[in-house]
């Protein structure tokens, strides 16, 4: 950093989560680290013409698969292909399931030596939580092909949502001032960290605009914008996590009464299989059942 910019009296990193910046002159050291949520990412391209999913699908998917999944889709159709991504959001259990070593010694079901629809097929026969993952994406793909879509190069990865916060947004190294924006500086998550990122790059923009217009450029000691900075990235993070976290609370009261509504059609099935004196009779829907597992069929009981 030093020989390139030689002259530079303050640097920016805007170098994003795995900045360099911070690593270099900041150590990586962290004030708050911590993990909200696990998620298993679905990455394929379609073709151009197909449409973004609709209410209507996702809530299909939703409640009959008792998970929340979330959809990406450019609306884009310009070209003869776009990516689209499926999100699903599953317990650590389910995450921890996925990343398991290949042959070679390598931790699959990681960006960069994903899962294919068929790997997750066979792990699916005899990992129960593998097989909830694969009906859902399975049954997403179908109701793909009802869009115009179709499914190539499938990538199947999972993912921490991390939440972090360097220990400095700015520091004197190497005789410069060193400031961190953005994901540089935090991470967020559920929608909060483009939104944090905006905020710190205004401030970090008067900040550096105030050092040059009003501070002595021959000070040894951290100039007081520098320092005005710091105390309000953190007030920012603290804020923005404030709200991904009822954010994320929010999504907890569903999954807990997916889970629930999951439970009560687990139930159901064992009472139909198990009980020969029927006193109640148990529907099923067929509509729905792609033969994977029993999470897939919905059910009502009649007394
Ligand atoms: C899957 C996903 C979904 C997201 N969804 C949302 C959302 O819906 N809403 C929201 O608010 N936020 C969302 N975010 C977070 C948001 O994308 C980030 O907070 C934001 O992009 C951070 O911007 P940034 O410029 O700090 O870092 P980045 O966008 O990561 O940009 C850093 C840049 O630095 C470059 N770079 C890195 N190292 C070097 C180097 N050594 N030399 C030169 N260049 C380098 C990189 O190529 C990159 O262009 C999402 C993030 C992910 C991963």
């Amino acid at each position: 950093m030093h020989e390139i910019f030689q002259n530079a009296r303050v640097v920016i990193g805007a170098d994003g989560s795995h900045s360099i910046v911070r690593k270099v002159a900041m150590e990586d050291k962290f004030s708050h680290q911590e993990v909200l949520r696990h998620l298993v990412e679905l990455k394929y391209q379609t073709t151009g013409r197909m449409q973004p999913r609709g209410f209507k699908e996702a809530s299909v998917d939703v409640i009959k698969h008792s998970r929340l999944a979330f959809e990406t889709t450019s609306k884009d159709q310009s070209k003869p292909t776009k990516p689209v991504t499926l999100h699903l959001f599953v317990d650590q259990p389910t995450y921890e399931s996925m990343r398991i070593e290949d042959d070679e010694g390598r931790l699959k079901g990681v960006f960069g030596n994903s899962w294919s629809l068929s790997d997750l097929e066979s792990l699916a026969k005899t990992d129960d939580k593998i097989q909830r993952v694969y009906g859902q994406i399975t049954d997403h793909l179908t109701e793909v092909l009802l869009r115009d879509g179709d499914c190539q190069n499938e990538q199947i990865s999972t993912l921490e949502l991390n939440v972090y916060k360097s220990a400095r947004s700015a520091i004197k190294f190497n005789n410069k001032y060193v400031l961190l924006v953005g994901d540089a500086e935090s991470g967020l998550v559920l929608e909060r960290g483009f939104n944090k990122g905006l905020k710190g790059a205004a401030i970090c923009a008067q900040a550096v605009s105030t050092y040059f217009q009003n501070e002595n450029l021959k000070d040894e000691g951290m100039p007081e914008s520098f320092v005005s900075y710091e105390n309000e990235t953190l007030e920012i993070f603290e804020s923005e996590l404030r709200f991904a976290k009822i954010k994320n609370v929010a999504l907890n009261t569903v999954e807990k009464s997916l889970n629930g509504s999951r439970m009560v059609k687990e139930t159901s099935f064992k009472m139909s299989e198990t009980s020969s004196n029927a006193s109640s009779k148990v529907f099923s829907s067929s509509k729905w059942d792609n033969g994977n597992n029993a999470d897939t069929t919905s059910s009502c009981i009649v007394s």
